[in-house]
């Protein structure tokens, strides 16, 4: 198949489950899990009388997401009932935006391997989720929980300037961070706090025109995200080369056999039945409102990634996985109030302090020792107190699991401290050569990397402690 001819485009919706303690309409537990239909009133049930009231911290949370993504902010807001019929939505529709969505463009720049690109948002737009249902083929019967009718979401919609699934990858991780960093939604996809749409298409390169286009609903992971888009183009590609025409489709995914299959034609919009919800009025938001929320904003995951490489002179290696998750960044940020060896930081955040507190499924603000005895520890290594590899595999343990205790004192009492006593080690020196005669003749032939070698014996004569500088010094010295 001649796939090369052909560039594929994908335009994603997203929905998130914002973090609000209640839901978008009444003030039932918004949180994920607890028994079925436990998170549940008279109002997620859609009882006939009952009355939707705005949860004003939705509205706030898609401020902060369009002010980060660079949107425009709607001020006014109304809202609109999408009719549909199914179980798990008792109401018989779900309240959203259509006409005018609370965020109206703006975009988010993504990373894939060198190259960064920028995706273009179309807009953002509040709605509600509906309940869960579960089908259970060996079973008559399907089983409804409704404690997720109701919990607020957004959905954003980007415009169609992905190209491959590692960008949709790129771009779901990114506007995920984002989300964390905002504190609006866990993001989380497991438990289905973020699910994707991916709309995709096939083109012949240089072509200008978009193609017909497939929906692929509800991807719960991004590894079915990829290979259901992986499929889907191939799908296309194969359609349209045996003289076929993509039809516009929404479809499913089956990560057991791996294939699309069609699970609706496309309804045209106006099936929903949309119209303007009598129920809520129009929410107006101050100009001053706006204002609020934007000078509340955190520093921003691509603030922090060119900070740290423009400020802190970090690599970009680190400043990209440091600025992953916001609690590593600011614990970055803190350490780098007590010490000027920002490198030093890192490294021990990256290679220590994450792996440490990973293992023991802590969140790395409840790292045990503080940020002065972490800065304490990296003097003691950048002044030759004590051999980094020594530091850290000796003295770093002993911090995590005792952290009132200063590593010096850890030092002191395991006896680490390094020598650059000259006396002591000169006799280190003279004894790792008077033991290795041959080497020794090697060297003075000119395999002058055995320094290494005699640099180890010395080392390990010491149990470590030996100061390297010196050490070279009086080796280089007696070697001649
Ligand atoms: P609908 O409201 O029917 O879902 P929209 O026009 O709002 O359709 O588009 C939804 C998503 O589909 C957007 O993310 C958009 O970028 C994407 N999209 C639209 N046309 C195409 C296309 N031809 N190929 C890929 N993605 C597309
Ligand atoms: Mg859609």
């Amino acid at each position: 198949m001649p796939y090369d001819k052909y560039e594929t485009v994908i335009g994603l919706e997203i929905h998130a489950q914002l973090s609000t303690r209640s839901k978008a309409f009444c003030g039932d537990d918004a949180s994920f899990g607890g028994d079925p239909n436990t998170h549940i009133s008279p109002i997620s049930l859609g009882h006939p009388g009952t009355l939707p009231r705005l949860n004003e911290k939705q509205v706030e949370y898609a401020v902060r997401l369009g002010l980060a993504l660079g949107s425009e902010i709607s001020l006014f807001n109304a809202f609109d009932r999408k009719n549909y019929f199914y179980a798990d939505l008792p109401k018989g529709y779900q309240i959203t935006q259509d006409r005018a969505p609370i965020c109206i463009g703006g975009s988010l720049k993504i990373r894939v391997g060198e190259e960064e690109k920028t995706i273009r948002i179309h807009h953002i737009h509040m709605e509600e989720d509906a309940g869960k249902s579960m089908h259970d083929s060996e079973e008559p019967y399907s089983l409804i929980d409704l404690n997720r009718a109701g919990v607020p979401l957004l959905e954003i919609v980007s415009e169609p300037d992905l190209r491959s699934a590692e960008e949709v990858d790129a771009y779901m991780s990114a506007m995920r961070q984002l989300l964390r960093y905002l504190d609006i939604s866990d993001g989380n996809m497991e438990q289905g706090s973020m699910r994707c749409d991916c709309n995709v298409s096939v083109r012949l390169k240089g072509s200008e025109t978009l193609g017909e286009r497939c929906e692929i609903k509800n991807l719960n992971s991004m590894r079915y995200a990829r290979r259901a888009i992986n499929y889907e183009v191939k799908r296309q590609i194969g359609l349209i080369e045996s003289g076929g025409r993509v039809e516009q489709q929404t479809l499913n995914f089956d990560p057991a056999s791996g294939v699309t299959a069609p699970l609706r034609d496309k309804e045209d919009a106006h099936d929903y039945r949309y119209f303007p919800e009598p129920d809520l009025p129009p929410v107006v938001l101050a100009p001053e409102y706006v204002e609020k929320i934007k000078q509340s904003l955190p520093a921003l995951p691509w603030e922090l990634y060119h900070r740290f490489q423009q400020e802190y002179g970090l690599p970009e290696y680190d400043a990209n996985l440091l600025t992953q998750e916001q609690p590593a960044a600011l614990f970055f940020l803190a350490l780098c109030q007590h010490t000027t060896n920002f490198k030093a930081a890192s490294n021990l955040i990256i290679n220590k302090i994450t792996p440490y507190c990973n293992e023991k499924g802590i969140g790395i603000d409840a790292f045990p020792a503080g940020h002065p005895h972490l800065a304490a520890f990296i003097q003691l290594i950048d002044e030759g107190k004590v051999a980094s590899a020594v530091a850290y595999q000796h003295i770093f343990p002993v911090m995590a699991a005792e952290p009132e205790r200063s590593p010096l004192e850890i030092a002191r009492s395991l006896n680490l401290i390094q020598t650059s006593d000259e006396n002591l080690l000169e006799k280190l020196v003279d004894d790792a050569l008077a033991g290795n005669p041959a080497e020794v003749e090697r060297y003075r032939k000119g395999k002058k990397g055995l320094i290494g070698f005699f640099m180890g014996e010395v080392m390990k004569a010491s149990k470590g402690k030996a100061d390297p500088k010196v050490v070279g010094k009086l080796l280089r010295e007696k070697l001649g």
